[in-house]
């Protein structure tokens, strides 16, 4: 990629760069991660369902409020692309920029997956991740990104100049027009920005550029979260498999995923309550 030059810095350019950075917002105000409520809700919990993701494919899963669910390398490094959807308004879902702004680019446990504007909530809190010990590497990559968007037909077609239809975007849509009954136009614009599961990414130390690295997530490895409101969940099974090398394409080794969803013991549940919507309203 070629920039245009340049201009030349200003005398006080090395004054204007040295300032302190800032961290955006004030997270120690959000309510805190209660470790011992969440470790409580996951003793004693019961499978209740198990779903499938077939290779190159998305399926979506229902996870009542209260309720757990994992998704689960099986087979192979499989990285997976997730949507959330609030179960009773689609039009509230995955907020993934404002949860890269509150959290950071990767996720682990004790973060929330927040919802969209104006309901701005927690959907999801990250219970438990096999992967947690990985951090940031060398190449300042990280697992469960919130910086990439999803692969897609329609950047594959200005990139490679070729259609390719098992794109998570295009898995994620069939799969949510199938559970909805929707036409796929109207599912299609649901479909939004992910938290790209097992996916080792980060930015180039020199340009800034989006990478991806092969995933170091293994067979029984798993990212468990805990269902703050109804939701209504989809999951692709990139035809990247484990985003090591290419995607938008079927050239890439790539294995199924499964999701488990876990009810917890009623009595775990004692005293929590879901989260209501912002508060916040227009003068
Ligand atoms: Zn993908």
């Amino acid at each position: 990629m070629t920039h245009p030059q340049r201009p030349t810095p200003p005398a006080d350019a090395a004054q204007r760069r040295a300032v302190r950075p800032t961290i955006v917002y004030e997270v120690e105000q959000l309510p805190a991660f209660d470790a011992e409520f969440y470790e409580r809700a996951r003793t004693g919990m019961t499978l209740v369902s198990e779903t499938i993701v077939p290779r190159r494919e998305g399926r979506t899963i229902r996870v009542p409020k209260g309720h757990l669910f994992r998704i689960v390398s099986v087979e192979g490094p499989q990285v997976g692309d997730l949507n959330l959807w609030n179960a009773a308004d689609l039009t509230e879902r995955f907020f993934s920029g404002k949860t890269r702004a509150l959290h950071a680019t990767h996720v682990t446990t004790g973060d929330r997956l927040w919802s969209t504007l104006p309901s701005l909530r927690p959907m999801a809190t990250i219970t438990h991740d096999t992967l947690a010990w990985y951090g940031y590497d060398a190449d300042g990559g990280g697992v469960h990104d919130v910086i990439g968007t999803r692969c897609d037909p329609y950047t594959n077609q200005l990139l490679k100049g070729v259609p390719y239809h098992h794109c998570c975007h295009s898995n994620l849509t069939r799969a949510l027009a199938t559970t909805t009954g929707l036409p796929l136009s109207e599912a299609e614009p649901l479909v939004h920005d992910v938290l790209n599961v097992f996916m080792c990414t980060g930015f180039t130390h020199d340009t800034h550029q989006y990478f991806m690295k092969a995933s170091p997530v293994r067979p029984g490895d798993f990212i468990e979260f805990f269902a703050e409101i109804d939701l209504l969940a989809g999951l692709s099974a990139c035809p990247g498999g484990d985003c090591g090398s290419s995607h938008s394409d079927d050239v890439a080794p790539c294995y199924p995923l499964k999701v488990e969803v876990f009810a917890p013991r009623p009595e775990s549940l004692v005293g929590w309550t879901s989260w209501a919507r912002n508060s916040y309203v227009h003068p």
